[in-house]
């Protein structure tokens, strides 16, 4: 099984390709000189990973050909709307959100904070059947190492914050490119997120030689490590790293000065947009859910990850974490959660908006309903068991990724019962 389908190069312009799946096309980055029409390639997040052999792609197009039908069949009509009449103070909005036109923050807010059941099972089927207009059924997985808890911050909301009491560790460079290959290779990953505290014992160095040896095993590299110098970012992009996962986290700046202390709202904005510059695809969005946030705020949260122009949404509740000032707060409820997924889809239809695994931890169905509520993306953690509970982020991280190889499967089981297929979703 593959988490991404090889597509085909029908078309060249410079830097752009477009590549086609069972006849749908999408725009692509290329970055490689020796590509020519005609070849195969695997991408991912709107880029050209590596070209496949010709013999391998077809081998692999032939099982994907009888289900890719099948399964855009299947999310089309499970996105068919058969459902009950609005209120009449959604009818308004929910049209303006079918005819493409632009919803007001009034109205993001007025949606947010709908009560009725009714109404909010409507808001959720719109944001799906809108994500299939756009996306029709394509999806993409990553996978997440976590390679260490140290952390120089103290943000109060974090469990590994730098005075939680929690047993440290840092993979070692080798560790981590010996974890990134098994993802690649026994799991089958072509994009894969590189997370850790602010750990400056990772020097630009010991970063790029970890990045230089993953980039050979055709891996679509994303780094999550917090603020560095624009610098350190353009030396890793260099060594090959082109993704970059980094939440401002709340667009509330006194939220975020009490509950990120010595850190900068200002500065985090800043590198976000050099990041861009520098040509890194950016995942970024919010925590939901922290001390004094009002519904205004998660509004505000939407609007600016969409001001940001990411090229994938990436937000998450607070889950309290014991050791933390904040492991009393009250935890955010699922239908919140699911409505923000919904209200990012009207703000940015064509946003590429991940379930998170912050997510995943509130029940069982949570990242069924994320999916079936506008999200098209998903991670699944690679992290060795062993190290995985010490990256203790929050209490409780979702049960059903203890053993990988499993979690692959039920996660590939559930995309498959959506009729979700992980074609590359393209440039936007
Ligand atoms: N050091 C990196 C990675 C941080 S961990 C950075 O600064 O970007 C990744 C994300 O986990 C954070 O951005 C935060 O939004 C989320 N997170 C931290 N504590 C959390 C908690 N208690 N519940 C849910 N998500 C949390």
């Amino acid at each position: 099984m593959c988490y991404t389908i090889p597509g085909k190069i029908t078309k060249i312009n410079g830097k752009k390709a477009i590549v086609e799946y069972f006849g749908e096309e999408r725009e692509i980055l290329n970055e490689f000189s020796d590509i020519k029409e005609g070849d195969f390639v695997y991408a991912q997040g709107g880029y050209l990973i590596n070209k496949v052999p010709e013999e391998e792609a077809l081998e692999s197009l032939k099982f994907w050909k009888e289900n890719f039908k099948t399964l855009k069949e299947l999310d089309k009509n499970l996105a068919v709307t058969g459902f009950a009449k609005p209120s009449d103070k959604l009818i308004p909005i929910l049209k303006k959100i079918q005819n493409k036109k632009e919803v007001s923050k009034k109205e993001l807010l007025a949606l947010l904070e709908t009560k009725d059941k009714q109404d909010q099972e409507i808001i959720l089927k719109t944001a799906n059947q809108i994500r299939q207009q756009i996306h029709s059924n394509a999806s993409c997985v990553h996978g997440i190492i976590e390679f260490s808890n140290y952390c120089r911050n103290n943000c109060y909301y974090c469990g590994i914050r730098k005075d939680a009491p929690v047993e440290r560790y840092r993979l070692s460079p080798d560790e981590i490119i010996e974890i990134g290959k098994k993802a690649a290779h026994k799991y089958n990953f072509k994009a894969l997120v590189l997370q850790s505290g602010e750990d400056l014992w990772y020097t630009e160095e010991k970063l790029s030689y970890i990045i230089q040896e993953l980039r050979k095993e055709n891996l679509l590299l994303f780094v999550s490590l917090g603020i560095r110098p624009k610098e350190t970012y353009q030396k890793l992009f260099a060594a090959g790293a082109r993704g970059v996962l980094m939440r401002f986290e709340t667009a509330n700046q006194k939220i975020f000065d009490s509950m990120r202390p010595q850190t900068d709202f200002e500065t985090r904005i800043q590198l976000i947009k050099d990041l861009q510059k520098i040509g890194y695809i950016v995942a970024t969005g919010f925590l939901v859910g922290l001390p004094n946030e009002t519904n205004e705020d998660i509004v505000d949260n939407i609007l600016l990850t969409k001001e940001l122009q990411p090229e994938m949404f990436s937000f998450g509740p607070l889950i309290p974490s014991q050791d933390t000032p904040l492991k009393d707060e009250p935890p955010v409820k699922k239908e919140t959660m699911l409505k923000i997924i919904a209200l990012t889809r009207f703000a940015e239809p064509d946003a590429n908006i991940l379930v998170t695994t912050a997510l995943e931890t509130l029940d069982e169905d949570a990242k069924k309903e994320g999916l079936m509520a506008g999200a098209n993306s998903l991670m699944i953690n690679v992290t060795p068991d062993a190290i995985r509970n010490k990256y203790h982020i929050y209490d409780n991280r979702a049960q059903n990724d203890k053993d990988i190889q499993k979690n692959i499967d039920q996660t590939i089981k559930l995309m498959q019962s959506l009729g979700r297929a992980p074609s590359d979703i393209g440039l936007k």
